[in-house]
């Protein structure tokens, strides 16, 4: 028996509305019994924080969140804090959660349900059934690269500087870390980079040969330039499974694929850290890639999908709960299938529902799978 300790951080706006629907569906699989249970907390973070203790994350929270398995994230931040001082805004607590858990990896999954392909910008045969991932490096490269600064130059002109840094070391585990995924999925790798006219692409293609060569020869790898990624991502999406790249090719990269599938209301997304060498369990972090919505809070309209698939995630990647994971995904395309809308992805002719009736029907679902 492993019980699987996690710590909830529902944040505020919709993260709080979201985030119920998760403990239901706790609740439901800790009552199913079986091998693996689940301890949880809930605590603090974001403007709910500071409103009650001035910070946007507590050192208790901080040291729940590292005695957890898992952190199931809802999200942050409303124009209530839009003055609080800037070391305390609400997105500093997300922030520091990355930071001091060195989550070096984000996982951003783009899934299009057969029943929501009319919602993509793409034709329906090109996005039904896709399934891919997006392996983003998440703590290095051109977004904290020194220099980085606007210096104004002896004749007036201002001169903007960047700097695209990255190290063996952090190229080697994110590749390494991309072989465990493709293993886990369709066996396919591609890692996307610009080598032909990037100093630190070079770098990234030639760890990404040795690392793969020495670590998972097994895994197809196929080496691709950013922007032919970008152009073969729109043009046949299908024909990848997880493309592992660098912090700048891969937040364009991962917002490209995730529309493809519709609304923010249905992306989930994970934040891995380095696996501690005794258990081999890594820090992880799972959230919705939406934001509070603080123009639909405390309405119960709030599409939970996003957040109840980053929770599957947490079951695939934390909890090796692989068999509930693929329920709650199954749960989730068969309500879809079967017509249930939250607003954001509403079609005529189909039945609108709100937060928690789609919880409900998901979990619903989930329940009977499992029995
Ligand atoms: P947002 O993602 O909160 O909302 C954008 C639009 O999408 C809104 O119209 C919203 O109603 C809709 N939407 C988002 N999630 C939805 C869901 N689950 N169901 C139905 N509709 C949904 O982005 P924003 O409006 O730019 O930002 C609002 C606040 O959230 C800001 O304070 C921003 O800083 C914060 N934010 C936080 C995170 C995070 O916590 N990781 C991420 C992005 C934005």
């Amino acid at each position: 028996m492993t019980t699987h300790k996690l710590l909830l951080l529902p944040g505020d706006g919709i993260g709080v509305e979201i985030m119920r629907e998760v403990e239901r569906l706790i609740g439901v699989l800790n009552a199913k019994g079986g091998e693996n249970s689940f301890e949880y907390d809930s605590d603090l973070v974001g403007g709910a924080a500071y409103d009650a203790h001035k910070v946007s994350i507590t050192e208790e929270a901080m040291k729940k969140a590292a005695d957890a398995d898992a952190i199931i994230f809802g999200a942050v931040g409303g124009p209530k804090w839009d003055d609080v001082p800037y070391e305390h805004r609400p997105e500093a607590g997300l922030l520091r959660l990355r930071k001091d858990f060195d989550l070096f990896a984000n996982l951003r999954p783009a899934i299009c349900y057969p029943a929501l392909a009319e919602a993509s910008s793409l034709k329906r045969e090109l996005v039904e059934g896709l399934d891919i991932l997006i392996l983003r490096e998440l703590t290095g490269g051109t977004y904290f690269g020194e220099p980085k600064e606007v210096v104004t130059l002896e004749n007036g002109e201002k001169r903007g500087v960047d700097t695209t840094v990255y190290t063996t070391s952090e190229i080697e585990r994110v590749i390494k870390l991309g072989c465990d995924l493709a293993k886990k999925r369709s066996n396919k790798l591609h890692m996307a980079a610009k080598w032909n006219v990037m100093k630190t692409g070079v770098l990234w293609r030639d760890v990404t040969v040795a690392t793969h060569k020495a670590y998972a020869p097994d895994v197809q790898l196929e080496n691709i330039l950013a922007d032919n990624c970008a152009m073969q991502l729109i043009r046949n999406p299908k024909q990848f499974d997880v493309i592992v790249t660098d912090n700048l090719f891969g937040d364009v990269l991962s917002d490209e694929a995730a529309m493809m599938t519709g609304s923010l209301g249905m992306l989930p997304s994970a934040s891995l850290g380095a696996a501690d060498p005794k258990t081999g369990r890594a820090k992880a972090l799972y959230e919705p890639v939406h934001g509070s919505a603080p123009d639909i809070a405390g309405q119960g309209l709030a599409n939970p999908i996003a957040m109840i698939a980053s929770f599957a995630m947490a079951l695939r990647y934390s909890c090796d709960m692989a068999a509930e994971a693929d329920a709650i995904e199954a749960a989730i395309a068969k309500v879809l299938a079967d017509g249930l809308r939250t607003a954001d992805i509403m079609q005529n002719g189909l039945t609108k529902v709100g937060t928690e009736e789609m919880g409900k029907a998901i979990i619903k679902e989930v329940e009977a799978a499992l029995s």
